[in-house]
């Protein structure tokens, strides 16, 4: 029989200040979505008067560390060694839990990655707290400095507020592309401190034979996606949304059905399960509007949808609603900006 352990009993809560980010990197860079966490943090750090402090591991930390105090960090942590260039769980999940036993945060931000969304549910564990996960609102409660994490929740049917009052940290992650990234200020003060980690044989037990990049691009900053949906009908459908996409230099966006459909790659899916995009502009084609897709792309500034059924639910969050089939409104699109820009996007 699976026994039932009690939760640990409630912490000192008073004995944990300030808020902790732990910054991604990849390629000796820190990654959008960390910068992201910056903004976050920094937020939440002036509304309740406390520091931010930052966490990033990796080979040559320095660099990366006064980058995040130009983003707003007060204090940054680097964690240096060679073994550290790449993610690794055991390694980064023991640093970064030490640090949160040394520094004792009240709350502790990490960007949603692939490697964010790992890291953070170790961290949970090790320090004997609660994990709030791909949250779209992050905020404290400026009386009681209790973090106030929003996700969707039953099939985003509703917003659910999650609060962790008895444990410390309180953790939450944020999807990348959630959150505006800051703008950084050559001119902040901040403290750098960056240390050498020794790493013992059985922090090490990946072995990393090699390592493939990705081909596939991140549409998560792109400023004009256009998207296919259903609607589309069939695959080729893509080559007219990646036609416009081209011609406007954005990138192609699918819902999740296309993406199970296998007609492009699960990179450019929109929505809950998929990317959170917020570009200048959002074109929707054939997409019904359904609350999992509407979460991923909800922050575009503006949004065009083309639609044959004029009561489409993304029409609710259009900014311009073209009623028509897809098929005969895209190539008019096609040929107009071609008409206005000279442009001919079959030579991009
Ligand atoms: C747990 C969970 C997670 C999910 N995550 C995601 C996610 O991350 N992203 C996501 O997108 N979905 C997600 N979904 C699926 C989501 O619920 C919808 O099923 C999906 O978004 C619908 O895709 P669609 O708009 O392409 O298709 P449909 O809902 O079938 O809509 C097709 C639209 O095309 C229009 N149309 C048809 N022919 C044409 C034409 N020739 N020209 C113009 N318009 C036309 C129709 O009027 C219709 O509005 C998730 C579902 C679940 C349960």
């Amino acid at each position: 029989m699976t026994e039932i352990k009690r939760a640990d009993p409630p912490q000192d809560v008073s004995e944990y200040k300030g808020i902790m980010v732990y910054l991604d990197s990849f390629d000796g860079a820190l990654t959008r979505a960390a910068l992201e966490m910056i903004g976050v943090g920094r937020k939440m750090a002036d509304k309740i008067n406390e520091t931010l402090i930052g966490a990033v591991i990796g080979e040559n930390t320095k660099g990366m560390a006064q980058e995040a105090g130009m983003y707003g960090c007060d204090e940054v942590y680097g964690f240096d060694s060679k073994e550290l260039a790449m993610y690794r769980s055991k390694p980064f999940s023991d640093i970064l839990a030490n640090l949160v036993f040394e520094k004792k945060p009240n709350i502790l931000v990490v960007p949603g990655s692939k490697n964010g969304r790992d890291l953070a549910a170790r961290i949970a564990v090790k320090v004997r707290s609660g994990l709030t996960a791909d949250c779209m609102e992050i905020d404290v409660e400026p009386e009681n400095r209790i973090l106030i994490a929003r996700r969707p929740d039953y099939g985003d049917s509703t917003m659910s507020e999650i609060r962790c009052e008895k444990h410390r940290p309180q953790m939450a992650t944020s999807r990348p592309g959630t959150f505006e990234t800051p703008v950084p200020d050559s001119k902040r003060k901040f403290q750098v401190d960056v240390r050498e980690v020794k790493l013992e044989k059985n922090q090490l037990k990946e072995n990393i034979l090699s390592f493939n990049r990705k081909t596939e691009e991140d549409i998560t900053g792109s400023k004009v996606i256009v998207s296919g949906g259903l609607g589309m009908g069939k695959p080729e459908g893509l080559d007219l949304i990646r036609k416009l996409s081209n011609l406007l230099g954005g990138s192609v966006g699918v819902t999740r059905p296309i993406a199970d459909l296998g007609w492009i790659s699960r990179d450019h899916q929109v929505g809950q399960t998929g990317q959170i995009v917020r570009p200048n502009l959002y074109i929707a084609a054939g997409i019904s509007g359904k609350p999992q897709h509407i979460v991923g792309m909800m922050d575009s500034k503006v949004v065009v949808s083309i639609n044959k059924d004029p009561d489409a639910e993304m029409n609710q969050f259009a900014d311009y609603i073209i009623v028509g089939d897809l098929y005969e409104v895209i190539p008019k699109l096609i040929e107009s900006i071609e008409r206005v820009t000279g442009a001919n996007p079959s030579a991009a």
